[in-house]
C-alpha cells in the first residue's frame, strides 16, 4: 500500500472533526507500519465500523507510543462505544506524558471531563471542567459543559454564575438561559419564602423580558399570597408579549375563574381579549365563560359556537355549549351537542422544538433533546 503524506494532510482534518480532535499543526511521526495502522483505523472510522478502527489504532499505538493523536482518536472511540474506563485510562495515560504540547494536554482534560460526565461521574466531571476553564478562560465549550452539568444536578445558582462569567467573556445573549435558572431558584425558594421567590421571579423577567416561565409563576404566587389583582395583570403580559405561551395563562385563568374577585383586573383582561382581532380558542373558553358567570348566556354562547366553528373537536366547549343549553331549558339542543360529543376525541396540544424537531404532549421550558431553552412551541390546533 502506497499511503502519502497529502494524503494524511487532507484526511488528518476530516478525521479530526469526527473524531472531535484538535489537531496539531505538527503532523505526527509515524514509522511505516504505524503509518498503514493509524490510516486503516481512519478508513474504517469513516466506513462506521468502530470495533476494526480499535482494532486497528491499537495496533498503531504498540508500533508508535509516542503519537498522542492515535490514542486520543482510541480514547473517543472508546467513550463512543460506553468503554468509559478504558477510556479515560487513555486520557490519563496522555496527561501523564512529559513535554506534551500545552494545548493536547488540555484537550485530554476536556475529553476526560466529557468521560466522567458520560460515565456518570458528575462531581469529578465539574472539577475537570473547571479546570478546563482555569487554564484556559476561553473555552465556551467547557463552560456550556459546566453549565448543563450544573443543571442536571438542579444546581441553578452555579448554572447562573457559570453562564454569567461566559456571557461577560463571549458578549454573546445568554439572558434568556440566565432568565430561566433565575426563575428556577425562585421556585425552589417558594417553597419557604415568598418573598425572596418573588424578588427571583422579578429579576428574572428584569433579565429577559421574553421568560414566560418567570411570569407564570409570580403570578401563581401573586395568587397564593390572594392577590389576585396582580395575578391577572402579570398573566396579561404573556397574553399580550408572548401568544405562543398565552394558553398557558387561560388554563389558569379558567381553573380560578370562580374565585378571582378581582373584577376591574378581570374587566381589564376581558377587554383585550375581546379587542384581539380574531380569538384563539382557549381565549374564547375564557370569554365564555366570564360572561355565563355575569348572566349573560347570549355572549356565552357566541364565544363557545366561534370556537366550535374552528374546532369542532373542542370538547372543553361542546361540553360547556350542552351544559348552557339545558340550563336556558332548551334540552333538545343540548342533546344534539352532546351526540356530537360522543362523535368527537379531546382537542389535543402538541408541541415541537424549533430547533431539533423534538415533538411532545406536554411542553417544557427545556428541550429534553437538544437542550436549547424556549425552543419548543405549541403545534397549531
Ligand atoms: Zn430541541
Amino acid at each position: 500500500m502506497n499511503i502519502t503524506f497529502p494524503l494524511i494532510c487532507c484526511l488528518s482534518g476530516i478525521i479530526g472533526l469526527i473524531v472531535g480532535l484538535k489537531w496539531p499543526r505538527k503532523l505526527p511521526t509515524f514509522s511505516d507500519k504505524g503509518k498503514i495502522a493509524f490510516l486503516t483505523g481512519f478508513r474504517y472510522l469513516l466506513s462506521n465500523e468502530p470495533d476494526r478502527a480499535i482494532e486497528a489504532f491499537t495496533k498503531a499505538v504498540q508500533l508508535d507510543t509516542d503519537t498522542v493523536e492515535t490514542y486520543v482518536a482510541l480514547g473517543n472511540l472508546f467513550r463512543d462505544k460506553g468503554e468509559i474506563e478504558r477510556a479515560i485510562r487513555i486520557r490519563q495515560s496522555i496527561m501523564t506524558r512529559p513535554h506534551l504540547d500545552r494545548q493536547i494536554r488540555l484537550q485530554a482534560l476536556y475529553d476526560l471531563a466529557i468521560d466522567y460526565k458520560k460515565g456518570g461521574f458528575i462531581d469529578r466531571a465539574i472539577d475537570a471542567f473547571k479546570e478546563v476553564i482555569r487554564q484556559d478562560p476561553q473555552r465556551v465549550d467547557a463552560y456550556l459543559e459546566l453549565a448543563s452539568l450544573y443543571q442536571e444536578i438542579k444546581d441553578w445558582e452555579a448554572a447562573f454564575k457559570c453562564i454569567k462569567e461566559l456571557a461577560a467573556i463571549t458578549k454573546d445573549n445568554y439572558s434568556l438561559m440566565l432568565a430561566h435558572f433565575k426563575t428556577e431558584m425562585g421556585k425552589v425558594s417558594q417553597r419557604e419564602d415568598l418573598g425572596k421567590a418573588e424578588k427571583l421571579y422579578k429579576e428574572a423577567i428584569k433579565i429577559n423580558k421574553r421568560c414566560v416561565d418567570a411570569y407564570l409563576h409570580l403570578g401563581d404566587l401573586y395568587l397564593a399570597k390572594k392577590n389576585v389583582k396582580k395575578a391577572l395583570d402579570i398573566w396579561l403580559e404573556v397574553i399580550k408579549n408572548a401568544s405562543d405561551y398565552a394558553f398557558l395563562v387561560y388554563r389558569r385563568i379558567e381553573e380560578h375563574l370562580d374565585k378571582l374577585k378581582a373584577e376591574e383586573a378581570l374587566k381589564k383582561l376581558i377587554k383585550y381579549l375581546e379587542k384581539m382581532k380574531r380569538c384563539d380558542l382557549w381565549s374564547c373558553l375564557i370569554l365564555a365563560r366570564y360572561y355565563h358567570r355575569k348572566g349573560d348566556f347570549f355572549m356565552a354562547k357566541r364565544y363557545l359556537k366561534e370556537a366550535l366553528t374552528e374546532a369542532p373537536q373542542y370538547t372543553s366547549a361542546r361540553q360547556f355549549l350542552a351544559q348552557i343549553l339545558l340550563e336556558e331549558g332548551e334540552t333538545q339542543a343540548a342533546l344534539e351537542e352532546i351526540k356530537k360529543l360522543a362523535k368527537t376525541s379531546t382537542l389535543e396540544r402538541t408541541f415541537q422544538c424549533s430547533q431539533c424537531g423534538y415533538e411532545a404532549h406536554r411542553l417544557s421550558w427545556k428541550c429534553p433533546q437538544c437542550g436549547n431553552w424556549d425552543t419548543i412551541k405549541p403545534k397549531a390546533a
